[in-house]
């Protein structure tokens, strides 16, 4: 039995959702249907889901938000025109938001229910529709599936327990199509995960019912070495490892949530990232362990937006409990790090500008100077990071020298270089201006050079 799970785009419009159902029902394995709210049909378009949250910061800001209200509304009214659905459906949709707009509760728990009014009303749309064209489809809540999770400091995360529960929607019969992005508390709460989170409910889906595959359709034929935005047609990648996945997701691949690969992981379920629009393609295999002949190098991944804090005092290496007062610091400013490679008086932090306020930089600054009398203390934003990932790599002579060596040649300082903590991954700090020509000399080094060594060889 596979989960599969459909993205923003893959159910944007009635077009869409019948390649949606072309694709379920042309593999009997396809049980567990997961499905986003309706993402953009074109590049300005918008997101329900955004939509509906613009909606909710209007009515609880006392501002005019119906036509917020009518903008979601005429998107589901194409949608279940265009695919010949009951009206009813429309109705059930506005009368959801309008009871959760006057739910006696607090902000969040009303901003909550609204959001997942996006991908509950996807769900339905998608269950009727399959059965018209005379599939046996039920819609299944998040509730009734068992996705209850712990909720902390705005954070959903699905308790162990759950899986015990899910497992039991393999008994029910036909097709069950489950609004993924949300989940409920143990005192029936219901809560959202973070931005782009229905990837964590299909893979939490096919860890509780033991999945043979989870399939996740996106818009992109497969996962890519690098950054399309910044190396034209870069090569596709056939399969990755859970870890390669991890650390190419974490830094700028936004095909896949990163904290979706978890539960598949634990449940040792193989993942695939395929396109809507061209299922015929492979896609993209992630699984446990490749085999160990394939390129080490498997991606080069790269995000903007990097803080970097840079201590250095005299003998901090011999100054017992240093680190732990450090990171006791940021503790307790809330700020949680990325990196943080260090030298015998030196150590340097690198934290995500979108964690770090500038009352929470200030904050950590003066405690920093006040309570552990550093020699020098530094600062600096605008940093980039690159990540050159691969399994195998720290076992494979030359990686390195050929990473510094390309970075060199698009005649790029690195502030930083972080290898050794991760198995798989080497970690270059530049200047944020500097990141499209790295990464691009840094990709021509490890598959444009490469293969064309390969072909002369031949
Ligand atoms: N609809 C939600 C979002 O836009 C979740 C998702 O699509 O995965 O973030």
């Amino acid at each position: 039995m596979k989960v599969s799970k459909f993205g923003g785009t893959s159910v944007a419009n009635a077009a869409q959702i019948k390649k949606v159902a072309n694709i379920v029902t042309s593999d009997p394995e396809r049980k567990f249907i997961v499905v986003s709210a309706p993402g953009k049909r074109s590049e300005e378009d918008f997101k329900v889901t955004d939509m509906l949250i613009q909606l909710g910061n209007c009515y609880l800001n006392n501002e005019p938000f119906e036509n917020c209200e009518e903008i979601v509304m005429e998107r589901f009214r194409e949608i279940v025109e265009e695919l010949n659905l009951p009206e009813s459906l429309l109705g059930e949709i506005n009368d959801k938001i309008k009871q959760v707009l006057q739910m006696p509760s607090s902000n969040t728990r009303k901003l909550n229910a609204l959001k997942a009014i996006g991908e509950d009303s996807s769900a339905k749309i998608l269950s009727e529709y399959l059965k018209t064209i005379g599939i046996k489809a039920s819609y299944v809540n998040p509730k009734d599936a068992g996705i209850i999770v712990s909720y902390k400091n705005g954070n959903s995360k699905i308790l162990p327990e759950s899986y015990e529960k899910i497992h039991q929607l393999r008994n029910l019969d036909g097709i069950l199509v489950i609004p993924g992005f949300f989940g409920y508390t143990e005192d029936g709460q219901l809560v959202t995960f973070s931005r782009g989170g229905s990837d964590i409910s299909g893979s939490i889906i096919a860890a509780g019912v033991k999945a043979s595959l989870y399939e996740n359709f996106t818009d992109v034929d497969s996962v890519y070495a690098v950054n399309p935005k910044i190396v034209k047609n870069p090569k596709k990648i056939n399969t990755l490892t859970y870890k390669e996945m991890r650390e190419l997701s974490y830094a700028g691949f936004s095909v896949f949530h990163d904290e979706a690969l978890r539960p598949a992981f634990d449940k040792k379920i193989p993942v695939c990232i395929k396109n809507t629009n061209k299922p015929e393609l492979p896609g993209t295999m992630i699984i446990a362990e490749k085999k160990q002949n394939q390129k080490c190098v498997a991606g080069i991944a790269s995000d903007t937006g990097f803080s970097s804090l840079y201590i250095s005092k005299y003998l901090m290496n011999q100054e017992v409990g240093f680190g732990r007062k450090l990171f006791g610091i940021l503790e307790d400013a809330g700020v949680s790090f990325e990196h943080a490679p260090s030298g015998i008086d030196d150590m340097t932090i690198i934290i995500r500008d979108s964690k770090l306020s500038k009352e929470k930089e200030a904050y950590i600054l003066k405690r920093i100077e006040e309570e552990l009398d550093p020699d020098t203390i530094k600062m600096e934003r605008g940093l980039a990071i690159v990540m050159v990932v691969g399994e195998g790599l720290v076992s494979t002579i030359g990686i390195a020298s050929k990473a510094t060596a390309a970075i060199s040649n698009a005649n790029v300082n690195i502030e930083m270089i972080n290898q050794g903590s991760s198995e798989v991954s080497m970690m270059f700090g530049i200047k944020s201006e500097n990141l499209d020509k790295a990464v691009r000399s840094l990709y021509n080094a490890y598959f444009e050079e490469v293969e064309s060594k390969e072909k002369a060889t031949v």
